[in-house]
């Protein structure tokens, strides 16, 4: 028999995953805060459930895709937390954004009575989500992603398991530190070539023939250069995201001045009014900043 599933928090990525979930054949109930966002998948075959203990109870798997640490901290352990009333044996597979201690921690609280979590971000964004295509990076036991894996299959194309509890959102942190401090310097970079009336669009080709070749320079550099700042990935969620990287390094007493650096900008770039824009934006930020 399949495994039953539930998934909780059906926005942005949640309703995609939870589609793709429904689609490959798992029994299936869905709960969101706000119900109407149920409804799509319950045309699909899900059962829509009233509250997340109801959609949780005797699940074998508990999909995740909250927004932040506290979310995901509350609907586990808070007044109305689900923990208790998860059968034995269950895995939550939390695949929001979060912070890694707090990860390894509710991983530890719930490994105390017979239940395992998996973090399990992803990347990939909306289209990802509804194409079943997102790469997910886990962090937890073996066993656990062994019994969740048919269900996490129906939603990640790549899935990598990095090691131990915390260790997926530790890599989800990694790769957005990596992503911004890159775009970071070809925004500077970028406003360096205005300056000096030098074709931004021929230095990124030399750029791409040595070793600052990365995503970013073909990619984003691109983007910028271009004008085109519809989303794509947010500002105001690599604010967050950042937000999250900086905390976490910060609690784990990381020096961490590339990341602090990142925050202000990322925090600049929503506070100038383009959260809503694709955040390769930073760009446009630098140059407005820049006294000319
Ligand atoms: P979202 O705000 O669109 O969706 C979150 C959903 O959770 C909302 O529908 C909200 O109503 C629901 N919710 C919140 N608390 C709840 C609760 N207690 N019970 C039931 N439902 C609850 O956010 P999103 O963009 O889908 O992102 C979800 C997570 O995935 C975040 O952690 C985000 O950082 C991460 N993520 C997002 C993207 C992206 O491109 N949007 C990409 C990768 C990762």
């Amino acid at each position: 028999p399949k495994l039953s599933v539930a998934c909780i928090g059906l926005g942005v990525m949640g309703a995609g995953i939870a589609s793709n979930i429904v689609r490959s054949g798992f029994p299936t109930r869905v709960h969101n805060r706000s119900p109407e966002k149920a409804a799509a998948l319950s045309a699909l075959g899900a059962v829509s459930a009233l509250s997340a203990a109801e959609a949780a109870a005797d699940a074998d798997v508990v999909v995740l895709s909250l927004p932040a640490t506290r979310d995901v901290e509350a609907l586990l352990f808070g007044e109305a937390g689900i923990a208790g009333s998860l059968a034995p044996g269950v895995v939550v597979v939390d695949t929001s954004t979060i912070d890694a201690v707090a990860a390894r921690g509710m991983a530890e609280r719930l490994a105390a009575s017979g239940r395992h979590m998996l973090d399990a971000p992803v990347s990939g964004g909306q289209k990802g989500a509804a194409e079943g295509t997102l790469s997910c990076m886990i962090g937890g036991a073996d066993e656990a992603l062994a019994r969740a894996r048919p269900v996490i299959e129906a939603f990640a194309k790549t899935i990598v398991h990095v090691g131990a509890s915390g260790a997926g959102q530790v890599t989800k942190a990694c790769n957005q530190i990596c992503v911004a401090a890159s775009m970071a310097a070809v925004a500077e970079s970028v406003a360096l070539c205005g300056a000096m009336d030098v074709d931004a669009y021929r230095v990124r080709e030399a750029l791409l023939g040595g070793a600052a070749r990365s995503t970013v320079v073909e990619k984003h550099m691109q983007r910028l250069l271009d004008g085109d700042t519809a989303p794509g990935f947010r500002a105001v969620l690599m604010e967050k995201d950042i937000g999250i990287a900086l905390d976490t390094l910060r609690g784990l007493r990381v020096a961490s001045p590339v990341t602090a650096v990142l925050d202000q900008l990322m925090h600049g770039l929503v506070a100038s009014g383009r959260g809503d824009q694709d955040w390769c934006s930073l760009g446009h930020l630098i140059q407005e900043r820049s006294n000319r």
